[in-house]
């Protein structure tokens, strides 16, 4: 399972009631996507932010990888990472988010899983600790679209392929990062935690 194989992430936007208000936007009814390249996957631990933007977010994410059916074959936490100076500028002026989402290393993503191991999705959580404090936590019964819908509608529109990751979008919570911060995520299921991440920010 090689990560360089991976064309594109297909991520949602505010499929979360609660992060779509925190950035003062209206809950889709429609899901949206945005692109980020295969090439900003980072599999390590350490972060670099961009030197570039001064205001880089986390988002944390359950990711899913699509296998030769286009199917869900593995999940994982990933980082929507957002440089959300570059973001408001181009909603100000109308220009795609590209800059914002999809720099060099702007999706840091921890170890699969195998989505059986996850039975239900209805059933996961998930959380993000910056600095030992708790900054984001999820739970995927509050998605607006469930992943086979976000899966489905992908399938309908894009040139979905094998080795593609699906971003399911943000719960509320997000913020900035700065050198030095120390992240920890963790995905559960009924209370049992299936996947620990750890990543060191420069
Ligand atoms: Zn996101």
């Amino acid at each position: 399972m090689s990560l360089h194989l991976t064309q594109n992430i297909w991520a949602v936007g505010r499929n979360y009631a609660d992060h779509a208000k925190e950035m003062n936007a209206e809950t889709p009814t429609v899901p949206f996507f945005f692109l980020k390249s295969g090439n900003c996957l980072n599999p390590g631990s350490v972060i670099h932010l961009p030197k570039w933007s001064q205001d880089v977010h986390y988002e944390l994410e359950l990711a899913f990888r699509i296998d030769e059916n286009l199917s869900f074959s593995h999940a994982t936490l990933a980082l929507d990472l957002t440089a959300r100076d570059a973001q408001s500028h181009a909603k100000k002026s109308g220009q795609p988010w590209t800059l914002a989402k999809s720099f060099i290393g702007a999706c840091p993503i921890g170890s699969w899983i195998s989505v059986l191991e996850l039975k239900e999705f209805e059933n996961i959580t998930f959380e993000l600790k910056k600095n030992h404090q708790i900054v984001q936590s999820g739970q995927t019964r509050d998605m607006v679209f469930k992943p086979a819908q976000l899966l489905e509608f992908i399938k309908d529109h894009y040139p979905l392929s094998e080795h593609d990751l699906i971003l399911t979008g943000t719960p509320a919570g997000v913020g900035p990062l700065h050198s030095g911060d120390l992240l920890t995520a963790e995905l559960r299921v009924e209370n049992q935690t299936l996947l620990t991440c750890h990543w060191d920010v420069i």
